[in-house]
């Protein structure tokens, strides 16, 4: 009969890693480690991804001492839903705390399909990367309260796992489908290529066969421009989709909003995403907010123009959404009309988002924010009522 050595009790005073950052490289190794056959590595990840139980216990082809071994070594899911927040049956905001009571954003955009119901929409995930951010942009709110630190690999995966805990009771899947979204969207709060290593790693999980099987084209990474972090990004194996927030035709006026373009200035950051482009043989996107008379002269639409064709980009126009504590507001309806119809006449192909309602796409980190804000004023140690 197999022998097996006792599995050692980790030291649970110490932060345990999250399963959810593991590769299946890492966790044979560990369970190797400790006596474990190679095979129970992919084991425990059907579980956690494919049948997606949420406890250890309801691993149930695992011996007892293994799980109360690995609920000693690891954590879990190292996030927890505090809310979700359903606006008008089209997005969903999970708001999520991790161990050390960040509380960070995942979205879930709706978009219904005429003659089925809402759960048959396609599904957009904008996840998070950074619990707040370095980078400054003067109209953001996920940057107000500065940087607090990088997500982990684990809680990026986190993420996911809580919109599929959430979605998985009313999201028919095929057989081989294992998410329940369509797409993802890396636009939460963050700089995701500031926390470039963690991001990969968490988007490599994702996309393994062990993982969920979601191929890379279904992720836009969203980036204010960070070039050398670009031209990486451009050599990577899986072949994500790329973002860049540009907000600004010229240096005079981007500069005015982003910090970054003053390291990274047009000149530099338009060849490296063209680059990226001709690497990738798909589409960009511009992301292109309009803020009111900041950015939204014809001027600027006519530059923001001649940008795009050169890059073969397309571009989303998203007028501003307002901010507590931040004084930049939206144009008024002609003059994005105005804006738009300069890109139309020069065949440029764009969309202009025209949500319904301020809450629905309501700016990246300001849930966060305002429950963060809510809990340093609350003694009662309540995180949102
Ligand atoms: N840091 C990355 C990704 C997160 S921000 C980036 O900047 O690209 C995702 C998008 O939301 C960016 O295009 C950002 O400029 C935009 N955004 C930030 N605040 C906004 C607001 N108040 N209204 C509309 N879009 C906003
Ligand atoms: Fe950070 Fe993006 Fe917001 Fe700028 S727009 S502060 S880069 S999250």
């Amino acid at each position: 009969m197999e022998q097996r050595r006792p599995l050692p009790i980790a030291d649970t005073s110490a932060e345990r890693p999250a399963l959810t950052g593991e590769t299946l490289e890492t966790l044979t190794a560990n369970l190797m480690a400790h006596g474990e056959p190679a095979f129970r590595a992919r084991q425990i990840l059907e579980w956690l991804y494919k049948k997606r139980v949420r406890s250890w216990d309801g691993m149930t082809n695992l011996s007892k001492p293994l799980r109360e071994w690995l609920a000693s070594a690891y954590t879990l899911i190292p996030a927890s839903l505090v809310s979700s927040n359903q606006a008008q049956d089209v997005t969903d905001k999970l708001l999520l705390e991790l161990s050390d009571r960040a509380l960070i954003e995942t979205v879930i955009i709706r978009a219904p399909q005429d003659g089925v119901g809402i759960n048959h929409s396609r599904k957009t995930i904008c996840i998070s990367t950074q619990v707040g951010c370095a980078m400054g942009c003067v109209f953001c709110a996920s940057g107000l309260d500065g940087f607090r630190r990088n997500l982990t690999a684990g809680e990026i995966v986190a993420q996911l796992l809580a919109v599929c805990h959430q979605e998985d009771p009313h999201s028919p899947r095929a057989d081989d489908e294992f998410a329940s979204f369509d797409n993802i969207v890396v636009m939460g709060m963050g700089e995701p290529l500031h926390n470039y290593d963690n991001l990969l790693r968490a988007l490599t999980i994702l996309n393994a066969e062990w993982g969920m099987g979601f191929g890379a084209r279904r992720v836009t990474i969203s980036t204010s421009g960070l070039v050398p972090q670009i031209q990486r990004l451009a050599q990577e194996k899986l072949g994500f989709r790329l973002a860049i927030s540009l907000h600004g035709a010229t240096d005079e006026v981007r500069g005015k909003i982003m910090p970054v373009n003053k390291r990274w200035p047009l000149g530099e950051l338009l060849p490296a995403a063209k680059a990226f482009a001709e690497t990738h043989g798909r589409m960009l996107t511009l992301e292109f907010i309009l803020i009111k008379d900041l950015n939204d002269s014809t001027d600027q639409a006519t530059r923001l123009a001649a940008i795009a064709k050169d890059l073969h980009a397309h571009v989303n126009l998203i007028p501003y959404n307002t901010v507590d504590g931040l004084a930049w507001q939206r144009p008024g309806e002609t003059r994005i009309e105005a804006f738009a119809e300069v890109l139309a006449q020069r065949s440029i192909s764009f969309t202009l988002r025209r949500e319904k309602g301020h809450d629905i796409n309501a700016a990246c980190g300001q849930l966060r924010l305002k429950a963060e804000r809510a809990r340093e004023g609350d003694s009662t140690d309540r995180l949102v009522p």
